[in-house]
């Protein structure tokens, strides 16, 4: 082997991919432990009985029982849907569609999902940051400064790690400040947690409105790879023509359907026990002496601050038990996410706290 065999490969690849820094999602960051508490899965499996066949076929380009089931479930016409291969497909795939390499921006409002950011950047778009105020809601009057200065601009609602919804007043002087000049993406992924705030009612009074949807969290469904694209048809015809011929395979609109339908109360009762889940382990980190903050959270997942994050992170993770370090993003210094999983899950969590205590009581006697 000589340097020159890498050098190759060196040489041939894109500059920006050289240096760019992947993903780092939970499953590729950290590896084993016993208790999976980084990834806001759902903790338990889904009761699907499907029956497989026609594999020796390409699947139809969007299954259409999939599409009416999804159409039924988000009310909204078959025509305004666009199923993908999860929610990051849709981000890639508008990106890709609306995005001219190294020329267009897009906006994103940081501290949020990673996958906007890293989406435009593997193509070469640019990434222009409107940081969430204080109180964690938009900064109107710097979007307004950025109007004419971007193709897209992500919202995620409820806010992927903060927890918290975007207020709705915002969100709709956001769709009139770009309505000539940018799509608005309002990523609801967590949004069955609290379905009431959707925006997917208003998909035919704002045409620059697109709308994220994912059966990776409260459907319990994170590795099918299923998500969905809501928005106008024209935009829906224009991703059509970007995406991969065949993006949902048999398999995935078969069992995606029976989701959606048969089972549709199975993710409903499951929404209920989380939701009363979380309100348990918020009551819990409230308790704890080294607690410096606590975020809301309408999701299953929740955000803390705490005085020193990476000692606890660290003695979680001796003991099994892996949440999510958010200390890296925009003003999160020392915050950690814990999801909610099913309930033994947590009480490992708990008790893995308990433990973290004790042993700080242990090293404070000591000093
Ligand atoms: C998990 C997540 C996604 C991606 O969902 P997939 O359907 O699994 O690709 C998108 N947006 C947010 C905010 C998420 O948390």
């Amino acid at each position: 082997m000589t340097d020159k065999s890498f050098n190759l490969i060196n040489n041939l690849v894109r500059e920006d991919v050289l240096n760019m820094v992947p993903y780092q999602s939970a499953r590729r960051e950290q590896s084993g432990g016993s208790f999976w508490l980084n990834a806001n899965e759902a903790g338990g499996n889904n009761q699907l009985d499907v029956s497989l066949n026609n594999l020796n076929r390409y699947p139809d380009f969007q299954p259409q029982q999939l599409i009416n089931a999804y159409a039924e479930y988000a009310g909204v016409d078959n025509k305004q849907i666009l199923a993908t291969r999860g929610a990051d497909e849709g981000i890639e795939v508008l990106i890709r569609t609306f995005c001219q390499s190294a020329q267009d921006n897009i906006i994103i409002c940081p501290p949020t999902y990673g996958m906007y950011a890293i989406s435009a950047k593997s193509h070469a778009i640019n990434v222009t940051l409107v940081p969430l105020t204080d109180d964690l809601q938009l900064d109107l009057a710097e979007l307004s400064d950025n109007k004419d200065n971007a193709k897209i601009v992500f919202i995620c609602s409820p806010n992927n790690p903060t927890g918290d919804v975007i207020n709705k007043k915002d969100i709709i002087a956001t769709l009139e400040l770009f309505k000539n000049s940018a799509l608005v993406v309002v990523d609801e992924a967590y949004i069955e947690f609290c379905p009431e705030l959707s925006f997917a009612k208003l998909l035919n009074e704002y045409p620059n409105l697109v709308i994220l949807r994912t059966l990776s969290k409260a459907f319990a469904l994170a590795g099918l790879r299923c998500g969905f694209t809501l928005a106008s048809e024209e935009v829906i015809t224009m991703m059509s023509k970007i995406i991969a011929p065949y993006p949902i395979s048999n398999p995935v609109s078969v069992i995606a359907s029976q989701a959606l339908t048969e089972n549709l109360n199975e993710m409903q009762q499951r929404v209920l026990q989380t939701n009363k889940l979380t309100a348990e382990i918020s009551e819990f980190l409230k308790q704890q002496s080294w607690l410096v903050k606590l975020f809301t959270s309408k999701t299953n997942y929740i955000l803390f601050q705490a005085n020193d994050a990476n000692a606890l992170f660290n003695s979680l993770i001796e003991q099994g038990v892996l949440i999510r370090n958010q200390s890296s993003q925009l003003s999160l210094e020392n915050c950690l996410r814990v999801s909610i999983g099913n309930a033994n899950e947590l009480e490992q969590f708990k008790s893995a706290i308990n433990s973290y205590n004790q042993q700080q009581e242990v090293l404070k006697c000591k000093t």
